[in-house]
């Protein structure tokens, strides 16, 4: 705290009597204030321009002005205003201008007993309202800083609730809708803005899927047990516009302050995806069954028909016996591809990797068909870059990958066909198999990676199972590449193999590894 000793103070006055008496009061009450005295307004406003003061004491009459002009140019001083004696209206006028008290001069200068504790006052009076001033000044930050946090958490809230993946409605004690998210809107055929206000049971209508009968009502359970419910065992759509969809629903009750039920959220999770995959595997089964009875059935009707006829000539005997070795064959190759799936879809993260050269890889697959390529009087061309790094992979699926490939461009290329193989390196290796065949049609060319899909025109003389395709994509994958493909019907069709190279690390894994092992 200030101490009085330490009080700058400014006299403005002209009259030299004045002046000494106010020395004097100083000295008598030994109030040692740092006083500086000036008998103008211009020497004032100079000192005013170099040096703060607590207080300042003005006297109405200057030799260059008033005391008024001093109040004009003072903001946070307090100015404590002097006037000669009888003259209150002026002094009024004073405090209207700024001025923080006024002493009337009266000759015998009595003014001059209450003038310290003027002073005293004024300097604690403009102390505190600058502490008022400052915390006002702070109260706006904080008040600004609060605003901001507020419009920043109601926003991420907005963010959050249309990005999520479930629906999500919420609606009052009247059970009227009062938010409604993204997916909530798709689910219903509604929005927002049609909802608002509107009663839930005309807004979110689930039935049970096979009967149609409505599905009652979660909400009114909410208010009724003030509990959370659910539904997710039984078969729920949601009536939307155009659609059915399956869901399961959650509703649970909102509270404010540990009170009465205050709203209900809903929370509406869409089963499409999981009926879909359920269906796929389905599908997967009913098709697996199907492509192991065919053969099965056809090795059964053989045998039982060698059996039933011991007199049959051995000529259609072996006839016989080699259709029975070609479908057992066909099974084992069938059985052969699903365990390479199955295998390759449960062992994404695990399989073994190693530095591959896959123009090696490549040489070989070329050799082993060269028969099959000669007997159709089919030309295998190989271009294969200068340089084409080693690759970290797994070297027996890799090959699966290309011998899958070149297998299919031999199947489906006519007599006399070419096919080319290109290895390309640059930044990745890029492996294409192209071949002059029969081309693939183009709305079935989105099918052919899905398992058992074969082209219904090539499928049925050429034997296969439909999922050497699904193996390579599922190759492609596990080594973090792509498989793209273009074919023109009747002229040819090319595949591309994109696989990145492995991490950095990855390969200095491998260096420390064949460093200890190798
Ligand atoms: P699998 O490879 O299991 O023995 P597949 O060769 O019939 O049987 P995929 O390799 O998965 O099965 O190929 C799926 C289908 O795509 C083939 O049946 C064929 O119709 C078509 N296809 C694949 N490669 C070619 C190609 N190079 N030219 C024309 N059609 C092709
Ligand atoms: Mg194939």
């Amino acid at each position: 705290m200030l101490k009085p000793a330490n009080y700058k103070v400014l006299l403005i006055e002209d009259d030299k009597i004045d002046q000494m008496a106010f020395t004097r009061l100083i000295h008598e009450e030994s109030l040692a204030y740092n006083c500086v005295m000036t008998d103008a307004v211009s020497q004032a406003k100079e000192i005013l321009s170099e040096q703060d003061f607590d207080v300042i004491i003005a006297d109405y009459l200057l030799k260059d002005g008033t005391g008024f002009d001093i109040l004009e140019i003072v903001r946070d001083t307090p100015v404590i205003f002097a006037t000669g004696a009888g003259n209150e209206k002026l002094a009024v006028k004073a405090i209207k201008a700024g001025a923080y008290d006024y002493l009337i001069k009266n000759p015998s200068r009595s003014y001059l007993s209450i003038l310290p504790l003027i002073i005293e006052n004024a300097i604690n009076h403009a102390k505190m309202e600058k502490e008022v001033r400052i915390y006002h000044e702070n109260l706006e930050d904080i008040v600004k800083e609060r605003t901001e946090q507020l419009a920043a958490e109601k926003e991420l809230l907005s963010i959050t609730f249309s990005s999520m993946t479930d629906g999500i409605i919420v609606v009052d004690a009247d059970k009227n809708v009062v938010l409604l998210n993204n997916v909530a809107e798709m689910l219903t055929g509604t929005n927002l803005e049609k909802s608002k206000g509107k009663n839930i049971d005309d807004i979110l209508v689930l039935v049970d899927e096979r009967s149609k009968e409505p599905i009652e009502n979660l909400v009114d359970k909410v208010f009724e047990t003030g509990e959370i419910q659910t539904k997710i065992e039984t078969d729920i759509v949601v009536l939307g516009n155009k659609y059915e969809n399956p869901v399961s629903i959650a509703a649970a009750p909102i509270r404010r302050n540990k009170k009465q039920i205050s709203e209900v959220v809903i929370l509406i999770h869409d089963r499409s995806q999981e009926r879909e995959i359920d269906r796929m595997k389905t599908d997967f089964i009913s098709s697996v069954s199907h492509e192991l009875r065919t053969p099965l059935t056809s090795i059964k009707a053989y045998t039982e028909t060698i059996l039933r006829d011991p007199d049959m000539p051995e000529s259609q005997k072996r006839d016989f016996l080699i259709t029975i070795d070609k479908e057992s064959d066909r099974l084992g190759e069938l059985v052969n591809s699903l365990l390479e799936i199955s295998q390759l879809e449960s062992s994404m993260h695990e399989i073994t990797k190693q530095y591959i050269d896959i123009t090696d890889i490549i040489e070989l697959i070329i050799h082993s068909l060269k028969c099959t390529a000669e007997s159709k009087n089919i030309i295998i061309e190989k271009n294969i870059d200068t340089y084409v790094p080693e690759f970290w992979g797994n070297e027996s699926k890799i090959r699966s990958l290309i011998s899958n490939l070149v297998n299919n461009a031999l199947k489906f290329t006519p007599d006399g066909g070419k096919i080319r193989i290109h290895l390309k390196y640059n930044n990745k290796i890029k492996i294409y198999v192209s071949d002059t065949g029969m081309g693939i049609p183009c709305d079935e060319i989105t099918h052919i990676f899905d398992r058992f899909y074969r082209v219904r025109k090539s499928g049925s003389q050429i034997p296969g199972t439909g999922l050497g395709l699904a193996i390579v994509k599922e190759v492609a994958q596990i080594h973090g590449g792509t498989v793209n493909v273009k074919s023109k019907l009747g002229r040819g069709t090319t595949f591309q193999v994109i696989l990145p190279l492995a991490e950095k690390h990855d390969y200095e894994l491998a260096g420390k590894y064949s460093s200890i092992h190798g």
